[in-house]
């Protein structure tokens, strides 16, 4: 269901323009209006999901289904070197527009993208028993 006030359902549904590079029933893919690197695209689903913990399981294979696609054109057009994949929910994880997005990142060499994280070594029993705790919910 759309929502009136959402960004990316106006987007998704041409009410407010973008750079479209592929749209069908199901998805819009833009190129992000401030992007990390040259080329960053955003798919969007046409259907109001405000997150990974909102969208449907066949909607989300399907998107990612349509980045393998995306991606290769991107690579044929834009000659970058590498890409990221990135994909935000939650204000603390850096999500802004709370319409579910894939974010697809083009990587060049000395583009100064910065998505890194610090690592912390993990407890091997703790994670085996946070891995059983997970496993039983799915
Ligand atoms: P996120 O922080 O994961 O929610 O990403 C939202 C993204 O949407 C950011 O990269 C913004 O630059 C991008 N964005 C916001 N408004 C627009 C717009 N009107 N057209 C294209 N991209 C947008
Ligand atoms: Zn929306």
């Amino acid at each position: 269901m759309a929502d009136k006030d959402c960004l990316f359902c106006k987007i998704s549904n041409g009410e407010i323009p973008s750079a479209t590079i592929y749209e069908d029933n199901d998805f819009r893919v833009i190129l992000d209006i401030a992007p990390a690197s040259k080329g960053h695209a955003l798919i969007i689903p046409k259907e109001h999901f405000q997150d990974i913990f909102d969208i449907d399981a066949l909607t989300a294979g399907k998107l990612f289904s349509l980045a393998t696609e995306v991606a290769r054109a991107m690579k044929a057009v834009l000659h970058c070197d590498g890409m990221n994949i990135v994909q935000n929910n939650g204000l603390i994880a850096g999500q802004t527009v709370f319409h579910f997005h894939l974010h697809l990142i083009p990587r060049y060499e000395g583009d100064g993208v910065n998505l890194g994280w610090p690592q912390h070594e993990a407890d091997a029993e703790a994670n085996q028993e946070l891995a059983r705790e997970i496993r039983k919910r799915i």
